[in-house]
């Protein structure tokens, strides 16, 4: 891996060199079991990376391929994943109320979500190590997306489904000839069948919110910085599923102000939807205990994550910037979803909680340069639309 230097754990702290990491086939700390945080040789970085023809280059996702643990840039597998639009009108501006309200339209990845950015250097890991197949469990758009890239790069793909997903999304997984597998209970139950899998099959990957994934996302965060020629807003807005998004996001501006090239960090506040809203629960308690909610119902399916993995780290993000966690309900969402279209951008339920928290917060955004996420493209799951 090129500027990698080991993978720490979130919880206890210990140290892993990325050998021990490698090939493990659940890569979770090798203590306590907990998720990983990838480290880099930013000194290195900073040297060989900062360049103009850097700075002015057009942003994608592999344009900062120095933030991410690859082997070989030769054999990445990348389908023309971010360089997503940061859009901003006047409207949106003025129903906020704050300085400017730019959103970070997600759907324009391959896939139509964000989540493509995951899969392409989880792909690619698993080209490097040589599998024959990924397994993940999936609310829907991370099934699609890895379906899609590993459909791409040749590999098979068995994705793990709940019983609460978009009947769209099962479609558009189906389409890259995916095996879908049905599992009578939620995320997390649909989870552990894809961790047994792979412990079975030793030539099967584990795709998921695992430390690749959460690496790959950070690219969404150093798009923005990029897009505001290296300036950083007041606040970004994500919402909160596993926690994966928000802490990619969290962690992109970190390391783009160890290397230098930004400043100073953005305030970063998590919207989750009442039916589900473990990690505004911890953040309103200040505790870091996450209650996982059984079974949660919400027309934001993809955010439907009772247990979420990278909760810890959603409630570091917010924490750690001085953001704020929030929750909205169905309602809320759904004319967030209406507002946004109305201004020609169009995302499912998901994709429009951000927008629908930062109405919530909007007292507070006042004077200030905002991103709000947009995560997932309209024409996944049109609730509610005749
Ligand atoms: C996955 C997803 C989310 C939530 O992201 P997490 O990383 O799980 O927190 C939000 N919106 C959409 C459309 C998604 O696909």
């Amino acid at each position: 891996m090129v500027y990698v230097t080991g993978f720490r754990c979130f919880k206890c702290g210990k140290h892993h060199l990325p050998d021990e990491i490698e090939n493990k086939p659940i890569p979770r700390c090798s203590n306590c079991n907990s998720g990983l945080d990838a480290e880099y040789d930013y000194d290195s970085i900073r040297k060989s990376l900062l360049t103009d023809p850097f700075k002015r280059a057009s942003p994608t996702h592999w344009k900062y391929w120095a933030f991410l643990p690859v082997r070989d840039l030769s054999n990445i597998i990348t389908m023309g994943e971010g360089g997503t639009p940061l859009l901003e009108n006047d409207s949106l501006t003025k129903d906020i109320g704050c300085r400017r309200l730019l959103i970070k339209y997600e759907a324009m990845n391959p896939t139509g979500s964000f989540k493509d950015r995951g899969s392409s250097l989880e792909i690619t890991k698993a080209m490097e190590y040589g599998k024959r197949r990924v397994v993940l469990a999936s609310t829907g758009n991370m099934g699609a997306s890895v379906a899609a890239y590993a459909a791409f790069a040749g590999l098979e793909c068995i994705v793990y489904v709940p019983n609460i997903v978009a009947s769209a999304k099962i479609k558009q997984i189906k389409a890259y000839g995916a095996e879908i597998r049905f599992v009578d209970g939620d995320y997390s139950q649909a989870m552990d069948k894809a961790e047994e899998y792979v412990m079975e099959h030793r030539d099967s990957f584990l795709t998921g919110d695992y430390p690749w994934r959460g690496e790959g996302t950070k690219t969404v965060g150093m798009e923005i910085a990029d897009q505001l020629y290296w300036s950083v807003p007041d606040v970004v807005i994500a919402p909160v599923g596993n926690g994966t998004l928000i802490w990619g996001i969290f962690e992109a501006f970190n390391d783009m102000f160890a290397v230098g090239i930004i400043e100073r960090k953005p305030a970063i506040f998590g919207v989750q939807v009442d039916a589900c809203r473990p990690v505004v629960d911890a953040w309103e308690n200040g505790v870091d205990d996450i209650i996982a909610v059984e079974n949660p119902q919400t027309v934001a399916t993809a955010i439907a994550c009772g247990d979420p993995i990278d909760g810890l780290g959603a409630l570091r993000a917010v924490r750690e910037t001085g953001g704020q966690a929030v929750s909205v309900s169905d309602a809320e969402v759904i004319e967030a979803r209406d507002f946004l279209a109305g201004n020609g951008i169009f995302v499912e339920p998901s994709g429009a909680v951000a927008y629908a928290g930062a109405r919530r917060v909007s007292g507070v955004l006042e004077g200030k340069t905002v991103v709000c996420m947009a995560t997932g493209h309209g024409l996944k799951d049109m609730w509610g639309i005749e």
